[in-house]
């Protein structure tokens, strides 16, 4: 059996790899999408499609998932709602259950028949990228939110710089 995860990873943390590690328990195989691929370099969305496959691949590499239970594969958001399912089915190998805390993740799913579970938050408080980005901006610690490899990923690409130079930016522009 094939399941599928699919999150905007901005950044790849902790709880990311939890519920990873927990889908493994349950099938072979999982399929990694990283949603809204299109964006990056805004406040919510600082990181490339490229630079978030970067971060999971080391970080799955890191707490030793081999490479032949997981697919990672980027896919842009649409317009159509309705069509997303389709769009996923298009990019993706076959699939059978879904895991997604998202409620419009869900839904759009679940009325496509798929079996859809929600897994369990883990320490989601401080494990959520809204978390890692804002204390990034703030200067506090944030390194112990996320696995190793990918303070590295960040800091190979200048990331704090880059989250810095943008909420300049926003507010010029607000
Ligand atoms: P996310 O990175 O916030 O979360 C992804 C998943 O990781 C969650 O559903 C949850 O299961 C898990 N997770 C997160 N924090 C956790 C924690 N602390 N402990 C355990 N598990 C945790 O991503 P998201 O916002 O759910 O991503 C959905 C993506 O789907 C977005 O890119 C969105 O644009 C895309 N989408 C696109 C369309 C469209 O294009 N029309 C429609 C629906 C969704």
């Amino acid at each position: 059996m094939r399941g599928l995860l699919v999150g905007r990873m901005q950044p790849v943390h902790k709880g990311h790899l939890q519920v990873i590690r927990r889908i493994l328990k349950e099938v072979e195989e999982v399929i990694i999408v990283v949603g809204s691929a299109q964006l990056s370099h805004t406040l919510k969305d600082p990181f490339t499609a490229g630079e978030r496959v970067m971060m999971l691949t080391k970080a799955l590499a890191e707490n030793g998932i081999p490479p032949s239970r997981y697919y990672i594969i980027p896919v842009q958001d649409i317009e159509c709602n309705s069509l997303w399912v389709a769009h996923i089915e298009m990019l993706t190998p076959p699939f059978e259950h879904v895991y997604s805390g998202n409620p419009l993740v869900q839904r759009l799913f679940i009325e496509k028949g798929y079996l859809v579970t929600e897994p369990p938050l883990f320490n989601r408080k401080v494990c959520s990228g809204t978390e890692v980005r804002r204390r990034i901006l703030t200067g506090e610690k944030w390194e112990k939110l996320v696995p190793e490899l990918v303070v590295e990923v960040i800091n190979e690409i200048d990331g704090i710089s880059r989250i810095n130079h943008l909420a300049k930016k926003e507010v010029s522009e607000s």
